[in-house]
């Protein structure tokens, strides 16, 4: 039987930067999955650019039953330290929006990065590989693998979560997890599209592919970026964001006009001229087809002269203030990443070992620590990563 220092199980963000910076101290790593290629979330990540972190980066962009276990790993490895790794390479790359940090050329410069630095660290990668039993020996782990036994004294579980199955997204993290007797918090998909039930995407399907900036809130909780009408329900960057904080029944509030005062400007657009249709003063700041759907919804297409004042109320609402409860989401098909995982409160905030196991440790997608859409989440894989691959 091969014996390492460590395994990694799970050749995604958060694996290789642990087997790296493991190697980095001299450990000997074996890092394994059972794809055929490293990184394949990397790759199809940020269109094909890899939003790979973002400069703004704070515990507070973190979702987690326990919000302070972030801090830690974020802090010692923040994303200045991913940029001058990513400088270091040589990879061009530029901010998009708010302090979200794309490659300039392609997602597989990240790749190639981090795989040449786990050459340079004297990694093992070995894809292709099914492992297929896992035991707590007295030194450490034994693993049963389809290419054979191998030993380790730290084990690393980096397999992620349950999103985009098609892209390798298997439960084994969870299942070792319950393996070694771990709480995990309940899963679910998140940055993920909602969607609308049958009636109300009858009314709604002339809109598919419509974007428009808004703010949308759930709770206490909302955010303004663009919003997309799509032939599901609603997508688009505020929508997947908000998609992490609603629960079934729960309402969404969207304004579409956000800043802008609506009824004021119906009202003047009356003064100045009565005989225009509501549509057609909103089609001056909406798209054309939205602004006769919002009339048309209201049920007051006519003339403005015709208005009165409850009634230009009524439409500033729909814009504003519209309140829709969406049926559910695209679910783990499309959903970007996965909320809850594996509970905090069974892992070292510092190291990210299993307090109960020494040895273990859970890093990346896999624990209950989500963050928002923008690179927050590749941040979270490195920072944990990074964490475990100095105590691993
Ligand atoms: C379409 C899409 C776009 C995204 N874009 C961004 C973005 O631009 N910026 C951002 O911050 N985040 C983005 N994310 C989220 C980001 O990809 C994840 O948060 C991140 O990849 C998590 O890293 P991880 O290492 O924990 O898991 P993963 O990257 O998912 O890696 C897990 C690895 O484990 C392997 N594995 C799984 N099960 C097994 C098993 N049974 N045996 C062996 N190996 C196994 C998988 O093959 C995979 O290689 C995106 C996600 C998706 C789906």
């Amino acid at each position: 039987m091969q014996y390492f220092d460590v395994v990694v199980i799970g050749a995604g963000a958060a694996g290789m930067m642990c087997a790296l910076e493991a190697g980095k101290r001299g450990r000997s790593v074996l890092i394994l999955d059972h794809a055929r290629a490293p990184g394949e979330k990397i790759r199809i990540s940020g269109g094909g650019r890899c939003n790979f972190t973002n400069i703004h980066a704070s515990p507070k962009n973190f979702l987690s039953q326990n919000p302070h276990f972030c801090i830690s790993a974020l802090s010692r490895y923040t994303q200045r330290h991913f940029i001058a790794l990513v400088e270091r390479h040589g990879v061009a790359y530029h901010e998009k929006t708010l302090g979200q940090l794309f490659c300039d050329g392609s997602a597989r410069q990240i790749i190639d990065m981090l795989v040449e630095e786990m050459q340079e660290s004297g990694v093992e990668l070995r894809l292709s590989t099914v492992v297929e039993d896992v035991r707590k020996t007295a030194g450490g782990f034994e693993l049963a693998l389809s290419g054979g036994r191998v030993g380790c004294s730290s084990l690393v579980v980096a397999c992620g979560g349950k999103s985009i199955p098609k892209m390798g997204a298997t439960g084994l993290g969870y299942e070792l997890a319950a393996q070694f007797g771990l709480p995990v918090v309940e899963t679910r998909p998140a940055l993920v599209p909602l969607t609308f039930d049958a009636n109300t995407l009858v009314k709604l399907a002339p809109l598919s592919g419509i974007a428009v900036d808004a703010d949308v809130g759930c709770g206490k909780t909302s955010f303004s970026e663009a919003m997309l009408f799509t032939h599901r329900g609603i997508s688009g960057p505020s929508i997947l964001q908000i998609s992490s904080y609603w629960r079934e029944g729960d309402e969404i509030a969207i304004s579409m006009l956000p800043g802008t005062d609506v009824a004021g400007l119906l009202r003047e657009a009356k003064r100045a001229n009565g005989r225009q249709a509501v549509q057609t003063v909103l089609a001056a700041h909406l798209p054309k087809k939205l602004a006769q759907a919002i009339a048309e919804r209201t049920g007051l297409d006519g003339n403005l002269a015709d208005l009165n004042d409850a009634q230009i109320k009524t439409v500033d609402a729909a814009v504003n203030a519209w309140r829709i409860k969406p049926a559910g989401s695209e679910g783990y098909r499309t959903a970007e990443v996965t909320l809850g995982g594996v509970d905090t409160n069974a892992l070292d905030q510092k190291t990210m070992q299993v307090k109960s196991v020494p040895g273990l440790y859970f890093i990346g997608e896999v624990v209950d620590v989500t963050g928002w859409l923008g690179g927050y989440n590749f941040q979270w894989a490195w920072s944990s990563g990074w964490a475990a691959g100095q105590a691993a």
